[in-house]
């Protein structure tokens, strides 16, 4: 008898996998054709793009237990996907996985204001918490620029932050139970909460990048909205100086609700987009919001004025209605796309330094601009120090998507040297890979894929992402890839 070729084999193996997965969610929910799959080939970071095997959308945590129950036991990988916004290619397919995009998980289960707490499913818009309790008074914390469009399970995968984290916190401070599915089909709740007893594992599971297992609830804490907001526009001579002003702002116990920073190019392109008022003579902006009762408001943006001026400050305009607070925020929030609008191709970098190094390290930005002979704009939330360098490229010209990663690691280096972090809030995913061990030892890195182990010991779940591909197993000193690291798979034949 002949034996069936590895090309007939797959083909055997994907029929097997779809038939399985249209049992378990049947009409439209299980995607093959090519091109309806092309809405799934990559994220937010689009210079990366890998067509799936299937998408998978399931709409109830049976069906989610399931599906994952027939991958592990077939041996296919699995790429949970929220709102596809991630700017680390976290949620980039595989080409021998599926996508299980839970975008159908869409309702609010439960708002219990008496708790200030709210339970959702993993595919509500972050926006859509903060609107479904605004009538009331509240809102969700963590405002990430894309919250029209992110999905709460991607925010807990990414411990995402926003404008607004500096004073409420990131994902993490503002989640209190997850409940996730394993490999095995089984479903697990942590936290639940103001206080558990008991090891912290929703630790784990907040920035844990699809890595572990797929989120099908999440209890998140819900805030009174303060009773007001003021934002001032303050405009200085040179990076420089705003940076100075934000560490004798935070120096001076002042912690406002936002504090964010653009340099000139950012505040000309997106002046140019949104209209914001932005002043264009002036090197560096600062919007810094505070909030809370009227009077110390008041008294507080008149301290942060005095310190803005000691440091230098030209211009100073504070918000005196509500449309124009917002209105300040508009250019803010659409540097992202405003820069879309001048650059064919960007990439949106993202790391974390001490307060006190940032004008040095945007000194070293234009620095390495000139050596990478790529432009830049500098949007970042300078209260915590999170950058996001937007290095501008042309994907279509020979080597410059090769230039814009090269300057974009020496970035995160200079992160790390000066004693920041690889990441403020994007995730590392296959971005941030291979500079993972410029941040860790190998005994780190080995602790970390012994811990996914324990959830995921075939490496099925989001394989090819955090970990670099080539690792040392600390155990008996030998190289490793990591399993499943390739990203990259030959794509293998279809139907
Ligand atoms: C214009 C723009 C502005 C942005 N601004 C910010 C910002 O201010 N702050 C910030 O933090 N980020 C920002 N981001 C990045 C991005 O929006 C966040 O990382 C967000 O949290 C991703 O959510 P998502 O639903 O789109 O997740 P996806 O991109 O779909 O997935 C992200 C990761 O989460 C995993 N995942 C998704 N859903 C699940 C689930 N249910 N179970 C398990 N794993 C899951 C995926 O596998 C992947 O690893 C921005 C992105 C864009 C495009």
């Amino acid at each position: 008898m002949r034996m069936p070729d590895p090309d007939e084999q797959a083909i055997g193996r994907r029929r097997q996998l779809v038939e399985g997965l249209r049992r378990i969610v049947p009409g439209e929910g299980v995607i093959v054709d090519e091109e309806s799959l092309t809405a799934y080939d990559c994220d937010a970071l689009s210079a990366y793009r890998q067509r799936p095997l299937a998408a998978v959308l399931p709409e109830t945590v049976d069906q989610v237990s399931r599906v994952l129950r027939l991958c592990g036991e077939l041996g296919i990988k699995v790429v949970p996907r929220g709102g596809g916004t991630s700017l680390s290619g976290g949620s980039l397919p595989v080409a021998d996985g599926i996508v299980l995009a839970m975008g159908r998980f869409n309702r609010i289960l439960e708002i219990d204001l008496a708790n200030r707490q709210a339970r959702v499913q993993p595919g509500v818009t972050n926006l859509a918490i903060s609107k479904a309790v605004d009538a009331d008074g509240f809102y969700y914390a963590p405002d990430p620029s894309s919250q029209i469009a992110c999905s709460i399970g991607g925010n807990v995968s990414e411990n995402a932050g926003g404008v607004h984290c500096l004073k409420y916190g990131m994902t993490s401070n503002n989640v209190l139970a997850v409940e996730f599915v394993t490999l095995e089909g089984e479903v697990i709740r942590f936290g639940g909460g103001y206080d558990q007893p008991g090891l912290d594992m929703m630790g784990l599971l907040v920035g844990s990048e699809g890595l572990l297992g797929v989120i099908t609830e999440v209890t998140v804490r819900l805030l009174p909205k303060p009773e007001t907001q003021r934002a001032a526009l303050i405009g200085f001579p040179s990076n420089r100086r705003a940076a100075d002003a934000v560490a004798a702002i935070i120096a001076a116990g002042i912690i406002p609700a936002g504090m964010e920073m653009m340099d000139k190019p950012a505040i000309k392109v997106t002046e140019d987009f949104v209209h914001a008022g932005y002043p264009l003579h002036v090197e560096a902006l600062l919007i810094v919001e505070l909030d809370g009762p009227k009077v110390e408001v008041d008294h507080l943006l008149a301290e942060v004025e005095k310190i803005a001026k000691e440091n230098g400050a030209e211009t100073c305009v504070v918000s005196e209605t509500e449309a124009q607070r917002l209105t300040f925020w508009a250019g803010r929030k659409a540097a992202f796309p405003a820069v879309g609008r001048i650059s064919r191709d960007y990439m949106t970098m993202d790391g974390s330094i001490p307060r006190g190094q940032l004008p040095d390290v945007l000194d070293h930005i234009a620095e390495l601009s000139e050596k990478h002979g790529l432009r830049v704009a500098n949007v970042f939330h300078a209260g915590d120090g999170n950058l996001h360098p937007l290095i501008l490229f042309d994907a279509s010209k020979p080597g410059e998507l090769e230039a814009a990663e090269n300057f974009g690691a020496d970035i995160l280096r200079k992160c790390i040297a000066v004693g920041g972090v690889l990441t403020g809030e994007h995730g590392v995913g296959i971005e941030k890979r291979d500079l993972m061990s410029e941040q860790f030892s190998e005994v780190d890195l080995d602790q970390q894929r012994r811990l996914k182990d324990v959830f995921d010991p075939a490496g099925l779940f989001n394989p090819g992402k955090v970990f670099p591909l080539l690792h040392r197993c600390v155990a008996d000193g030998r190289m490793i890839v990591s399993a499943g690291a390739n990203y990259a798979f030959p794509d293998l034949p279809r139907f």
